[in-house]
C-alpha cells in the first residue's frame, strides 16, 4: 500500500478508501467545475455530497472511477493512485448506481445483473447464481423479476436491480449518482434505509451525490457540502452539520429549519428525559394522592417490580376526588390507564416528537428493552435540540467535525 501525507487527523492511512488531493477539473470548454478539492472517505463509511445544482457534484463522484479525468491532483483509491490504473480495470472495481438504474433496456433483469461477471468472464452458471442471489439481497424475487426487462419493472424495482449490479463483483466501493432521485417519495424512503442497511452489512464504502440533504442527514455518516466550484463548505456528521454550519453558505444551506431537520439526527439520551413520579399498582390511594401532591404533578406513572416495567399511568385528579369522599380503600391500579404508545431508547427524537404529537397525552414514556427510563414532554424535544445534541455511540466521533476544510 502506498502510504500518502496528509492524512485528517486521526485517520490512518489504512482506514481510508477514497482520497481526494487537490483534486482539480477544468472542462475543455474552460469551465472550472472543481479546483483543489481535498477530502478522505473512510473504509465502510457512507459518505454524502451535497450542494446546488452545478456545484461539481457529480464531477467529483465520475473522478473516482474517471469517466471524468482531473486535470489537477490524485484521486487514490484503497491507497492506489488511480491515474496509474487501466480505467476499465478501474472501473470493474467499483459500483456505479445513477437514476432509475442505468439499465440496458434490451436485457434481461437477470443479464444487467451480470454485467461485470460477465466481462470478467464468469461461466454462465455463475453467473446466474450471483445475480440470483444478488436480485434475493435487493428484495427481489429471481424467479418473478430475473427474466422480466427493465421496462416491465416499476421505477423502484429499476432502482433495486441497479444497486444490484453495482454489486455484482463485490466491489469494496460505491458510487451514487442521485440514485433514488426518479422514485417517488414513498417507496425513495424504502430504499433509502434497505440501501443503508445493506451497505452497512456488506461493509462497503459509499461515495454519494444527491441533492436533497433530508435524504443526506437521513442515510450519511458524514456530509459533504459543497459550494461552486466544488469547494467543500464543511466536512461533518449530519448532527454536527445542523447544529454547528461553518460557514454562512452552510447556514443558508441548511436552511431556517435545521431545528426541524435535527430531529432526525437527535439521539434520545436518558439524562434528557423528564423523571416523573413512579407508584406501584398496590400503592393506597392516600399515599399517591400526597405523592402527586408534594411533586406538584397532575399524573404518575406506574411500575411494576424491580425491573421497572412500565403498567401505565394515573391521573392525580380522581384520586384527589376519591380522597374528598372519604374513600381511601382504593389502590393506584384501580385508576391505571395504558399507554397507548411507547418509545425505545434506541429511536431518535424524530420518531419520539412524532409519537407524542400523535396522541393526546403530553408525555410519553421511553423504554430501554422493558425498563422504564423517563418520559418526554415537548419541553424535553426543545431542550434536547437547543442543547445541540449529538449522536451517541460510535458514530460520534468526529474529528473533522467542526471544520470547513
Ligand atoms: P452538479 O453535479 O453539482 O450539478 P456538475 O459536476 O454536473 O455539478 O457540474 C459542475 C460544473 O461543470 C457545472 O458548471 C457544469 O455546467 C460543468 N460541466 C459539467 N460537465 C461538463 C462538461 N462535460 N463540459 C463542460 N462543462 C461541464
Amino acid at each position: 500500500m502506498i502510504s500518502e501525507g496528509g492524512s485528517g487527523p486521526g485517520v490512518a492511512q489504512d482506514d481510508v478508501a477514497i482520497r481526494f488531493e487537490g483534486v482539480g477539473k477544468r472542462y475543455r470548454d474552460g469551465t472550472e467545475a472543481v479546483r483543489e478539492l481535498t477530502l478522505d472517505v473512510r473504509r465502510g463509511e457512507l459518505v454524502a455530497l451535497v450542494g446546488p445544482s452545478g456545484c461539481g457534484k457529480s464531477t467529483i463522484l465520475r473522478m473516482v472511477n474517471r469517466l471524468v479525468e482531473p486535470t489537477s491532483g490524485r484521486v487514490l483509491v484503497d491507497g492506489r493512485d488511480t491515474s496509474g490504473v487501466d480505467a476499465v480495470e478501474l472501473r470493474r472495481g467499483i459500483g456505479y448506481v445513477i437514476q432509475a438504474g442505468g439499465l440496458m433496456p434490451h436485457r434481461s433483469v437477470r443479464d444487467n445483473v451480470a454485467t461485470v461477471p460477465k466481462l470478467l468472464g464468469w461461466d454462465a452458471r455463475e453467473r446466474r447464481r450471483r445475480a440470483d442471489e444478488l436480485l434475493e439481497l435487493v428484495g427481489l424475487d429471481p424467479h418473478v423479476h430475473g427474466r422480466r426487462y427493465p421496462a416491465e419493472l416499476s421505477g423502484g424495482q429499476q432502482q433495486r436491480v441497479g444497486v444490484a449490479r453495482a454489486l455484482a463483483a463485490d466491489p469494496p466501493v460505491l458510487l451514487l449518482d442521485e440514485p433514488f432521485g426518479a422514485v417517488d417519495p414513498v417507496v425513495r424512503d424504502r430504499l433509502q434505509v434497505e440501501f443503508r442497511r445493506l451497505q452497512t452489512e456488506l461493509g462497503k464504502t459509499a461515495l454519494f451525490v444527491t441533492h436533497d440533504l433530508d435524504e443526506a442527514v437521513r442515510m450519511a455518516d458524514r456530509i459533504a457540502v459543497l459550494s461552486t466550484g466544488g469547494h467543500l463548505e464543511q466536512y461533518a456528521a449530519p448532527a454536527t452539520l445542523l447544529s454547528e454550519p461553518a460557514t454562512d453558505f452552510v447556514v443558508e444551506f441548511v436552511g431556517s429549519d435545521r431545528g426541524l431537520r435535527r430531529l432526525a439526527v437527535t439521539p434520545i439520551r436518558p439524562e434528557d428525559l423528564e423523571t416523573p413520579t413512579t407508584l406501584a399498582p398496590g400503592d393506597g390511594v392516600a399515599y399517591a394522592s400526597t405523592a402527586l401532591e408534594v411533586d406538584g404533578r397532575s399524573w404518575g406513572v406506574v411500575l411494576d417490580g424491580e425491573r421497572r416495567e412500565l403498567v401505565g399511568w394515573v391521573p392525580r385528579a380522581p384520586l384527589t376526588e376519591a380522597m374528598r369522599r372519604g374513600d381511601r380503600a382504593g389502590r393506584v391500579a384501580d385508576w391505571t390507564l395504558p399507554f397507548d404508545v411507547t418509545v425505545q431508547r434506541a429511536e431518535t427524537m424524530r420518531t419520539a416528537f412524532s409519537a407524542l404529537l400523535a396522541q393526546e397525552l403530553r408525555f410519553l414514556p421511553v423504554l430501554d428493552g422493558a425498563e422504564f427510563l423517563g418520559v418526554i414532554t415537548p419541553d424535553v424535544v426543545h431542550t434536547a435540540l437547543r442543547s445541540g445534541a449529538r449522536p451517541t455511540g460510535p458514530d460520534s466521533s468526529d474529528p473533522d467535525g467542526s471544520g470547513a476544510a
